[in-house]
């Protein structure tokens, strides 16, 4: 496997308790860790979420399979895999990791989940781990972007003002659903945080539904999906949703069960968030016209449509003028087509000098790329648009559908112009709507 996991060792790794201001493990102290652990496997396990943190990685995910395990790590742009023989330093080192977090006796737990600080190279890196069992053995998802220590508000979201006016008239709708859709859970849940953040007053009743909390939030009842997915999972998450509240954020798997209840707040009682992980508008049209009869009518009366996409952001200190494809030079002259008169006064006219690309450098572990950033799309009453933008051959869906795009388009240009993202990735993010 290459992993460069030699040249990328880290000796002085060490796991510490979470300073947070939700309840953390307590995982005992380094010194007593540093007697029983086996240095080299520990190593091995560091380096490769070292390396998923320098390729700018949101997950890093290690799966056992019959003759081998598969490691995947997951970017904005994809995953990448890399197939692991021999698994045993691997497990060593995931062993020990779960004793420091749930105590000796951690296999007997069955779906484990926790958060800590690793210490890396002097710096530390908050993560979360879930351990699932699956009949092949451990799954071991790691969470790489949990850095932020408080929740974010709407400001920090990159909207541009009409964006921000938008969210804020959304939010003051007093029933409805809004869906907020994207391909990277963590992102969403930062946004559907920043909304409740903006929100939140003595005379409204927040309800807030996720997989997991990273943050307590004020006035808001927050409530933890694995505790309402047990036994009789339907009238838990019933029970849950019977709060009175006027505002309900869900967030996750929400089981087909209460989508009559889900409805009905939506109709008469509350406003109904829902994030939904989906790659594109496409996917979100066909989970609205697939599902189930109660879900269909519940999305059959979708207010707005938010979709949040995430850019790969450049490398400040290797990036590089462009030199555009063929296929690129074809974008920009469509962009820049009569349908999109008004486009022409945002867009640069022919100069594509300014245009930067990624090369790599060690600052960025030869990716080109520094991190990510989001820009969204939001399509209100978006029902009867998405099947005219998509109705195949119409020449006024194709019309619209480029002048639905245009802030998208806007704000993506504006980064590809400020040198802050390629534009291969404004046209991979354009592709998909
Ligand atoms: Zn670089």
């Amino acid at each position: 496997m290459q992993h460069g996991l030699e040249t990328t060792a880290i000796h002085n790794a060490s796991v510490q308790r979470f300073n947070h201001e939700l309840p953390f493990l307590d995982l005992g102290t380094t010194e007593s860790y540093a007697e029983h652990a086996n240095q080299q496997c520990w190593s091995l396990l560091c380096a490769m979420i070292c390396n998923a943190l320098n390729e700018q990685a949101e997950h890093l995910f290690i799966e056992p399979d019959a003759m081998f395990w598969r490691i995947r790590t997951r970017r904005v742009d994809g995953y990448s895999e890399e197939i692991l023989h021999d698994s045993s330093a691997l497990q060593t080192a995931l062993n020990l990791l779960q004793t420091l977090l749930w105590g000796k006796d951690y296999f007997t737990k069955p779906n484990r989940k926790a958060r800590f600080l690793l210490q890396i190279e002097g710096a530390e890196q908050a993560l979360g781990l879930t351990v699932l069992s699956t009949a092949k053995g451990d799954y071991y998802e790691f969470s790489l972007s949990l850095s932020e220590t408080i929740p974010p508000i709407l400001e920090q979201l990159n909207l541009d003002p009409t964006q921000l006016r938008s969210f804020r008239e959304l939010l003051a709708l007093k029933t409805g659903l809004i869906v907020l859709a994207g391909p990277e859970p963590a992102h969403l849940l930062r946004t559907m945080q920043a909304m409740v953040q903006d929100v939140i007053s003595p005379d409204r009743r927040m309800l807030f539904i996720a997989p997991e909390h990273e943050h307590s939030l004020p006035r808001t009842a927050q409530i933890e999906s694995h505790c309402l997915n047990q036994q009789h999972s339907n009238e838990n998450w019933l029970h849950a949703l019977d709060q009175h509240a006027d505002t309900v954020m869900l967030s996750g798997t929400v089981p087909q069960g209460v989508y009559r209840q889900l409805n009905e707040l939506a109709t008469h009682k509350a406003l109904l968030v829902q994030a939904i992980e989906a790659s594109s508008i496409k996917s979100v049209m066909d989970l609205q016209q697939q599902g189930a009869q109660e879900s269909q009518h519940l999305y059959a009366q979708m207010r707005a449509l938010i979709v949040q996409y995430p850019v790969r952001t450049l490398c400040k200190h290797c990036k590089s003028p462009a030199i555009l494809t063929e296929q690129e030079k074809t974008w920009l002259d469509q962009i820049r087509t009569p349908a999109s008169e008004n486009v022409i006064s945002w867009l640069t006219d022919g100069n594509t000098e300014r245009y930067l690309m990624p090369v790599g450098c060690s600052r960025c572990a030869d990716t080109g790329y520094s991190g990510s950033q989001s820009v969204f799309h939001i399509i209100q009453n978006p029902i009867s648009k998405l099947h005219f933008m998509h109705s195949r051959g119409s020449a006024d869906g194709v019309a619209y559908r480029q002048s639905a795009i245009n802030p998208l388009l806007k704000q993506l240009m504006g980064m590809v112009n400020g040198g802050e993202v390629p534009l291969r990735e404004a046209m991979r993010v354009i592709s998909l709507n």
